[in-house]
């Protein structure tokens, strides 16, 4: 009886499935952000994969044999450059050698930012063993050229939707009106939350905090805030001794108030950073870890940001 019931509901779910699946384009992005905006244009067409999930910082990450299947049947693969994706850098080529491969820095009107510079941010002493070390791990992350961590302001992923509906309507033309409808609505949407977070981050524009790496100036230059310096120079989770003594001077000299943690490491090092000192401490995660894969993804993790830096001076 049990096993009838099923038939009865299972075979026109998958005969709606099929009747929906209008394209078989095999699209891969590469980081959650990202992907929730090609999922935004590509919405009732199909769902692009995602390469990198779970817990995993695409600075550190280093690909799995799963994620290289995905990119070898690919179609279309979207990638945020090797600034962004060390992990992806050498392999992406030849391992989606028969896919159209597309950086998201490339995209056509982008606002992009050079690498902040100075003490605060990456200047290292070359005589300290410590920081030796940093500069050859530099090198994984600290390439000449852009911040890219391009997505953290929504006026880039407005950029970032048109340039997607151009692509995808390229290579599936009979479902360009779709990918045009859909690109129009996110693109709204992008405006709203804009607007909404120019209100809600003007009030804090003036405090004092600290993060954890320095991945967050396309927000923080697109609604004026204040940060003072990053923990770590380098993407990874160490930083030196000396940087250290240098951070915990700031918080007492320059009235920081908040220091921000990373789920993708450890919270130790900002434990010893702010022990003895009356700093707040609070989360922000760039790639939003925490949030399921999808449309709606991004506009999660915008307003995560915004409510993490907020909630952490009122406190
Ligand atoms: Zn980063």
């Amino acid at each position: 009886m049990k096993t009838g019931i099923c038939f009865i509901i299972v075979i026109p779910l998958l005969w709606f499935n099929l009747a929906m699946a209008a394209s078989d384009l095999k699209v891969v992005v590469s980081i959650k952000p990202f992907h929730s905006l090609v999922s935004t244009v590509m919405q009732g067409v199909s769902e692009p994969a995602l390469l990198l999930n779970g817990n995993n910082s695409p600075h550190t990450y280093s690909l799995r044999p799963s994620a290289a299947v995905k990119l070898q049947n690919a179609d279309l693969v979207f990638w945020g450059g090797e600034n962004l994706e060390g992990f992806l850098a050498k392999a992406i080529h030849s391992l989606a050698a028969g896919a159209r491969v597309v950086s998201f820095e490339d995209t056509p009107g982008l606002i992009l930012r050079p690498f902040r510079s100075g003490k605060e941010w990456q200047k290292l002493d070359p005589e300290s063993e410590n920081d030796q070390d940093h500069l050859k791990k530099q090198e994984i992350h600290r390439l000449p050229g852009n911040d890219p961590h391009i997505w953290l302001d929504p006026l880039n992923a407005q950029k970032i939707t048109q340039n997607l509906v151009q692509i995808l309507s390229e290579f599936d033309p009979e479902n360009a009106q779709t990918y045009h409808s859909n690109g129009k609505k996110t693109i709204l949407r992008l405006s709203d939350l804009n607007i909404q977070l120019e209100t809600k981050m003007s009030s804090v524009s003036s405090k004092s905090y600290i993060v954890f790496h320095d991945a967050y100036q396309y927000f923080e230059k697109r609604y004026q805030l204040n940060p003072i310096a990053s923990v770590t120079v380098s993407s990874g989770p160490s930083t030196s001794v000396g940087r250290l003594i240098d951070i915990r001077k700031k918080i007492k000299n320059k009235n920081v108030l908040c220091i921000f943690t990373e789920p993708q490491f450890s919270p130790k090092l900002v434990q010893t950073v702010i022990s003895g000192t009356a700093v707040k401490k609070g989360i922000l995660d760039p790639i939003g870890t925490s949030i399921s894969p999808g449309p709606e993804m991004y506009f999660t993790l915008l307003n995560n940001i915004s409510h993490s830096i907020s909630n952490c001076f009122k406190k």
